[in-house]
């Protein structure tokens, strides 16, 4: 394999900093099945003074997170509804089916944001030879939607449509902060409307690995039985959580450093003849190469072979990620790698 100078493949290629590993060398620690893991417990508090929930559970993956709501919130033979690029329905290995024998009905949303319409359309009639609806998921930010942010206003009116059918709301907040600091608005307000959300650490946060899962204090209970029950519990996690506090604290306001680099890779690429962008919100950029005549796995090949490494989304669409271990040097570096396999095509 080609050596990788600069990766932009995903934002969990970040690696914990010198910072972030002394934290989790002196961090204190305990049982944390006992509830008595000191740095797992300030996490856990900290997340959900972060998004004005009651409480928070430190989970080993955001995967876990989703499929834990799923099977606390649904009875098996009920339906979710999500956008068809969820990461729910598209990258949790049929979880929703296998686990809590839950369907989930596709929304086509536009760049992973659909419509209080749109939801309300979907919502099924009350029929016994029908699936109960029981839950509208929304992913902030939208991944494979290019890092959209959805609207306060947009998910207030979805959630109108929630409350006027008895709908529980969960968030898949896997870059729910990158939605806060380029919005600049609270991660208290775009939890509000939801039952469930989380947050995941191991992404554009720098952590090796977790997720917090945050609601309210019987839900949490609840999670806590299906964590033990999947073998999520723990036991000296502290010693991961303190990567969490420590990424609280230290690599929330710095997410905004990763959207500008977005944004000027952005700018760098625009013009290259063949590529054409998709509008860019936060720390994702995609792109599509079809018009250079390769695909997105040439061009992926290609750009490797120059020492960069950017994602496939789809047959001409790729997808670059900023995240807090590249810096401006390197994303330029990245965009003359585009504009050169362009022109060679
Ligand atoms: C990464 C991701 C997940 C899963 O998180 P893991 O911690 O990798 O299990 C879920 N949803 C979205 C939108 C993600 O980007």
């Amino acid at each position: 394999m080609e050596e990788i100078n600069v990766d932009l493949h995903s934002d969990t290629q970040t690696r914990p900093s010198p910072g972030m590993r002394e934290a989790m060398a002196q961090a204190p620690v305990g049982d944390e099945q006992r509830g008595e893991d000191p740095s797992v417990n300030k996490l856990c508090e900290m997340a959900a003074e972060l998004t004005g929930k009651e409480s928070a559970v430190f989970m080993p993956s955001g995967t876990m997170c989703n499929q834990t709501s799923v099977l606390v919130h649904c009875q098996p033979g009920d339906e979710i509804i999500a956008d068809k690029t969820s990461h729910l329905i598209n990258s949790e290995s049929g979880g929703a089916a296998a686990l809590a024998g839950v369907q989930i009905k596709s929304i086509n949303g536009k760049r992973g944001i659909f419509t209080a319409e749109q939801a309300e359309n979907a919502v099924n009639m009350k029929k016994r030879n029908i699936p109960r609806t029981r839950m509208i998921e929304i992913e902030q930010t939208s991944n494979a939607g290019g890092g959209s942010i959805w609207p306060l206003e947009r998910i207030r009116e979805v959630a109108e449509i929630a409350e006027k059918f008895g709908l529980i709301m969960h968030m898949d907040g896997a870059r729910m902060l990158n939605a806060a600091v380029a919005s600049n608005i609270t991660a208290a307000d775009f939890a509000e409307s939801f039952d469930s959300l989380w947050v995941d650490l191991s992404k554009g946060l720098g952590c090796p690995v977790g997720a917090v899962l945050c609601g309210s204090s019987d839900f949490i209970e609840k999670v806590w039985s299906w964590k033990m029950r999947l073998g999520g519990a723990m036991r000296q996690s502290g010693i991961v959580a303190a990567a969490g506090v420590y990424a609280l604290e230290n690599n929330v306001d710095r997410l905004a450093d990763d959207h500008t680099l977005a944004k000027r890779f952005a700018d760098n690429i625009s013009g290259i003849t063949g590529i054409e962008l998709w509008p860019v919100e936060t720390n994702l950029v995609f792109f599509d190469v079809k018009e250079t005549g390769l695909t997105a796995k040439i061009f992926h090949e290609r750009l490797l072979e120059r020492g960069v490494r950017i994602g496939i989304k789809d047959e001409y669409e790729m997808r670059a990620v900023t995240h807090l271990d590249v810096d401006s040097a390197e994303i330029a570096q990245a965009a003359d790698a585009v504009a050169q396999v362009a022109a060679a095509a």
